[in-house]
């Protein structure tokens, strides 16, 4: 037991010593690598529009300060709790060593359901997050950016909180900014264009004809909504997506564009259309060529694993898949592709990456420059772990949390341990 234990960071821990096991890592290592260095847990009060005071838990995790600053998302939702955000920062970890970005991985978040608060009321509660954050947070010690539920709206309140406090504008402090406010072109389109990219990659692989092609999305926030549209601008047919509010299913394709802008004038997809309705359940065990998880963790279990009919698993969302599904996806692994999380929705940091390089030298990329680069850096972490599982004759997860780990391990053997 931990303070972290959970469902949520047991799967975190049961991952990694699947990944030690295979790479011999001593049992005396394995904690080191394992364990977050750091967690603050803060209460954040802020006035309710009715004149009551309300306190919310937040929450910040810093799992390793080995290759750089920390780096990751702030989750906005009723669900979240210390475990859930240790796992995740952990999970951006071995993201950001296989890619091979300069950070550790870092997550954090409050457990609040974001719909229920006014504008005001949301402001607050970002602001009051971030300003008790500003002891444990900095440009070169751990840079926040968005997640479920939130957004570049709140990133920017983050910036100016931290940026009055300092008395001066520190763009560089958080990521997945406006562009008006020292945003990077590309950042919103990131991690669902990275989904997308890669997608069609392993489809041109396995000679699946794009127009030919259909897919499920499950999720329609950010990422779902950006992959759903890449993939659609592609000619794939999107034949089913899903949020928490309900399922919506066309055999003949849904019209992505539209569906967006439901989702923007109301804010899910309740209220689209009851005639394509369809039950949320059944939708990851639609036959497709392409999956899309881009919503929450373990939805994928082993008994979905066992029924998934798709040809290609890209998963948006961070730990979509649970450890026994995988036993599954590995036994079926020459019928269907997993492009596994810390890979396929690596877009997301790669970009916010260069965002912060951009805020450092203040010296601004047009967005091809970005999406060049973006995909760059994809394709040469998807030929890395694509070699290693053929080489090594194993599942794409623990070919490319390997390479993560490993990075990791190497950079702290190197340093040694102080004192
Ligand atoms: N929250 C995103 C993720 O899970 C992005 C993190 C970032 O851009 O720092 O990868």
């Amino acid at each position: 037991m931990t303070i972290y234990s959970g469902p949520v960071f047991d799967m975190a821990s049961q991952q990694f010593s699947v990944i030690a096991d295979h790479l011999s890592i001593p049992i005396n290592e394995r904690d080191r690598l394992l364990m977050p260095k750091r967690a603050i847990t803060i209460s954040c009060p802020i006035h309710r529009d009715d004149g009551t005071t309300a306190v919310f838990e937040g929450y910040r995790v810093q799992h390793h300060l080995t290759l750089g600053p920390t780096k990751g998302g702030t989750r906005f939702a009723g669900s979240v709790d210390l475990g859930e955000v240790a796992a995740l920062a952990i999970w951006m970890s071995w993201k950001c060593a296989l890619v091979g970005l300069p950070y550790g991985g870092a997550k954090g978040g409050i457990g609040v359901d974001p719909a229920s608060l006014s504008k005001r009321e949301l402001e607050s509660l970002s602001r009051r997050y971030m300003q008790e954050m500003i002891p444990f947070v900095g440009p070169h010690t751990d840079i926040m950016a968005p997640d479920m539920g939130t957004n570049e709206q709140v990133m920017a309140w983050f910036m100016d909180t931290y940026s009055m406090y300092h008395g001066r504008t520190v763009t560089e402090i958080v990521t997945g900014k406006p562009v008006s406010a020292g945003g990077t072109l590309g950042r919103r389109e990131a991690t669902g264009r990275g989904v997308a990219y890669l997608a069609r990659r392993v489809m041109s692989d396995l000679s699946i004809n794009l127009s030919d092609a259909t897919a499920v999305i499950q999720g329609f926030g950010n990422v779902g909504s950006i992959a759903a549209l890449e993939l659609s601008n592609m000619g794939v047919r999107i034949i089913a997506v899903s949020d928490h509010t309900g399922a919506l299913y066309r055999a003949a394709g849904l019209d992505v564009p539209d569906l967006i802008k439901h989702v923007s004038a109301h804010g899910n997809l309740a209220g689209y259309s009851n005639e394509l309705s369809y039950d949320p359940a059944n939708i990851l065990t639609l036959p497709c060529d392409v999956l899309v998880p881009a919503a929450i963790e373990r939805v994928i279990d082993a008994k979905a694993a066992d029924e998934l009919r798709c040809r290609i698993v890209a998963e948006g969302a961070n730990g979509p898949t649970t450890p026994e599904a995988d036993l599954v996806l590995e036994r079926r692994q020459k019928e269907i592709f997993l492009i596994p999380d810390i890979l396929c929705n690596s877009g997301g940091v790669i970009v916010s990456y260069f965002e912060w390089v951009q805020d450092l030298q203040q010296l601004f990329w047009e967005e091809d420059e970005v999406m060049r680069r973006e995909f760059q850096i994809l394709d040469r972490a998807f030929d890395q772990m694509t070699l290693r599982a053929k080489r090594d004759r194993i599942f794409n997860r623990t070919a490319a949390m390997s390479i993560g780990v490993e990075r990791v391990r190497a950079a702290k053997n190197m340093r040694g341990l102080f004192p």
